[in-house]
């Protein structure tokens, strides 16, 4: 173990030079593992390849019995060797046999090794085999070890690239084995819908030679490499689409600092001094970046993990002399395909032919998710499987409407591809007819019909849509992307920006509605059964006041001399919004005493998002100017059904009579109380949902900015006082939902759902 870690460059000298030495592949590669096993000093080194039908099969072992050798084999995930094949991780046990993936082969006798280190072998991102090592001595092995064991893997990958062992076209030829049509699952991150061939991000890295003839010469690559990478930054930061000012700059500015990290810098210079070139250097510390990654659970140190990978990449791509101007490479309506990407990856495409992205991980509040937003362009995410279905080339329809992928679509999709997008640009030709006109039901009620936004790039949608302010301002976005609290002149900064933007039209800010599952990587995180049900919200906020009152400060600063609304989330009793009206008016006597000029007029409300304070209407609608519904929350509570797990999504109808019922209460009270109520969950936006919720008497509905514009299509084609008196005849059904009773009469009433 000693020659290994304490002289890695002469142990990748002599692998180089036994890979390169006489003999077939086969017993280059059995002399290889002999020279690993003696320099691990470990009883069991064995190499298992990636063969067509996700099969690892067993090519080369010291130490195991040598009749196993080509005849065990072992599923992509079953057994460890599956394990650290399916997952692309170091797997490091003291007792591999008490593992409960540990899937014993009595052809290998390995049943006496203890100790387990397996480490994937990488080819082009994508796994091609891994590489183990056993002793008999229960142990685990050191970080340097795994570390060592990583970089031979690197090294033969080399051997397995050649194409010697297996036959490279086996593996893709079981790519086209897939080449059938199939639809994926995801969710829409940026909503769309959009078609083109699949390019992919990463294959475009080769690292063909990873043992340098002169380290020397390796460092002044790297060093040249970096600082070209650092001024090719600066000039994207010019690219015209990130002109206008936002949270999507500050992320790329912050990305942009990354490249000046000397953590990062220092460890590729170690890598390059340990015998390794430029490009194998950077690829040897992403792959510990990407293996500290798979532990890490905080989202904000996720996307920053992601960051270096993007530019990680980026750097080899200088290192090997490519051109960054990936932007030639397209040349028709292409869609981008990624496990996840860093956020300046976009950058690198021709925006005219780059049409969508889809994405294996990815959530809404991602780096790449936000620039997207910015530049337009439809993003789906959390796609399982979409890497093992795609290759390059592949045509994909991207439909955000119905949260699916189809990969290489048949004639039917396609057609129905082509049928979706013209009625959608004929919808758009109507919403665009109508941007001016009110949401006016036939019979002449008038709704006002809001947005809900979360970041600056969300603002132009207020021009866009039509919509008549924003009706949820959610301020946790800001404090998600953000390492450390933001400062109240930070605050302040965004949240004027955001009222300058609405001009004359309303705003409603939301105070942070954080923790649970919306961390923060300022706040410290305990592990909770029910984290939607925990310390989230105003929980936090009313436990560490400070936050609180820093962000309305933030607020009536920002709002000074012009109007403010601002709301309170999770609610569950009145006692609790007394309180932070306590708060607020403490911010605002401290305001007076310095002289600021306060906002022109202050109004104050709550979301209604936990079914308690339902009963407490009647004190509640005393303390506020307003109120809104946050029915995401509201009814996962109200049928104890979680928002979040898929498995439930269909289980409950909102257009249940018992829900519809529930909030026709709530509608009702606070028209008595005169009492302005919203709506501002997801429900509204959808169409037959929107129509319920003005019959049962809703007058300000707020949605997201792709659902206005359906939304007032819809309510400019229905007479209200028919449906009412249908509607309150249904919701006394016993029946799951009346959401059918609701699309017929629809239907028959010429309703634009
Ligand atoms: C809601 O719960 O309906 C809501 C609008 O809040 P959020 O989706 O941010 O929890
Ligand atoms: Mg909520």
């Amino acid at each position: 173990m000693t020659d290994t870690v304490s002289q890695p460059r002469l142990l990748l000298r002599r692998l180089h030079s036994v890979m390169g030495g006489d003999g077939d592949a086969q017993e280059r590669l059995d002399r290889v593992v002999r020279v690993i096993a003696q320099n691990m000093v470990a009883e069991v080194c064995s190499v298992y390849l990636a063969r067509a039908g996700g099969v690892l099969e067993l090519f080369s072992t010291e130490g195991l019995k040598e009749e196993a050798v080509h005849l065990t084999r072992l599923q992509v995930g079953e057994g460890l060797v599956g394990l650290v094949a399916e997952r692309g991780l170091p797997l490091n046990l003291s007792e591999a046999p008490k593992h409960p993936r540990f899937a014993y082969r009595p052809e290998t006798g390995e049943d006496m090794y203890h100790s387990f280190l397996g480490v994937p072998i990488l080819r082009h991102g994508k796994v091609s085999g891994v590489l183990v090592v056993q002793n008999v001595a229960a142990r685990q092995y050191m970080p340097e070890e795994v570390e060592a064991l990583q970089t031979i893997s690197m090294v033969l990958a080399e051997l397995v690239s050649s194409g010697d062992l297996v036959n490279v076209d086996e593996l893709s030829e079981d790519a086209t084995a897939l080449g059938q049509s199939i639809t994926l699952t995801g969710q829409a991150l940026v909503s769309g819908i959009a078609a083109g061939v699949a390019v992919f991000s990463k294959p475009q890295i080769r690292i063909t030679k990873t043992i340098a003839d002169s380290v020397r010469e390796e460092r002044q690559r790297l060093e040249d490499s970096m600082a070209q990478m650092r001024s090719q930054l600066d000039e994207m930061l010019e690219h015209p689409d990130l002109a206008h000012g936002g949270e999507h700059r500050e992320i790329l500015e912050t990305y942009k600092l990354f490249a000046y990290d000397r953590g990062w810098q220092d460890k590729m210079r170690d890598a390059v001094a340990s015998g390794l070139t430029a490009e194998a250097a950077v690829e040897r510390v992403q792959q510990e970046n990407r293996a500290r990654m798979a532990k890490i659970r905080d989202p904000y140190l996720r996307e920053r993990i992601l960051d270096f990978e993007d530019l990680a990449g980026r750097l080899i791509r200088i290192i090997q002399g490519e051109t960054i101007d990936a932007r030639q490479q397209l040349t028709e309506d292409s869609v981008l395909v990624a496990r996840s990407i860093g956020p300046a990856e976009l950058m690198d495409f021709d925006r005219r032919y780059l049409k969508a992205v889809a994405l294996e991980e990815g959530s809404s509040t991602a780096h790449v998710t936000i620039i997207a937003r910015a530049m337009g362009i439809p993003v789906m995410g959390q796609i399982p499987g979409l890497l093992t279905h795609v290759d390059p080339g592949d045509e994909i329809v991207v439909d955000s409407a119905h949260d699916h992928v189809y990969v290489r679509p048949n004639e039917e999709v396609m057609e129905g591809y082509r049928e979706a997008v013209k009625i959608q640009e004929q919808l758009f030709a109507e919403y665009a007819a109508e941007l001016n006109l009110p949401a006016e039901t036939l019979d002449g009620e008038r709704v006002e019909l809001l947005m809900n936004a979360g970041l600056l790039a969300d603002l132009p949608s207020l021009d866009t849509t039509g919509a008549e302010g924003i009706g949820l301002f959610r301020t946790e976005f800001q404090f998600m992307v953000s390492p450390a609290l933001p400062r109240v002149d930070e605050q302040t900064k965004v949240y004027s920006a955001v009222l300058d933007a609405a001009g004359d039209k309303p705003v409603v800010f939301r105070t942070l509605d954080i923790g649970g599952d919306k961390p923060v990587p300022f706040l410290p995180r305990e592990p909770e059964e029910n984290p939607a049900m925990g310390w989230r919200a105003i929980r936090v906020a009313l436990e560490r006041p400070a936050l609180l009152r820093y962000q309305l400060r933030a607020l009536l600063y920002a709002a000074s001399g012009r109007s403010l609304s601002v709301m309170f989330p999770m609610i569950a009793e009145v006692a609790e919004l007394k309180k932070c009206k306590v708060i607020l008016d403490k911010e605002l006597e401290r305001l007076k005493k310095f002289d600021k000029v306060p906002p022109r007029e202050i109004k104050v409300g709550c979301m209604l998002e936990v079914p308690s304070l339902s009963w407490q209407l009647d004190s509640l609608l005393t303390e506020v100017d307003f109120l809104s519904i946050g029915t995401n929350d509201l009814m996962q509570f109200f049928f104890a059904c979680d928002r979040s797990n898929p498995k439930m999504a269909d289980r409950y109808d909102m257009l249940a009579p018992s829900a519809l019922s529930f909030l026709h209460m709530i509608i009702s009270a606070c028209d008595e109380a005169n009492v302005p109520v919203t709506l501002c969950g997801e429900m509204g936006g959808r169409a037959v949902e929107a129509m319920a919720l003005v019959a049962l008497g809703l007058k300000k509905i707020s949605v997201s900015p792709s659902s206005i514009g359906n939304v007032k299509r819809l309510l400019r084609s229905v007479n209200m006082n028919q449906l009412r008196s249908y509607l309150v005849e249904h919701m006394r059904s016993p029946d799951h939902s009346i959401r059918d009773s609701l699309i017929l009469f629809a239907k028959d009433h010429g309703i634009k759902i």
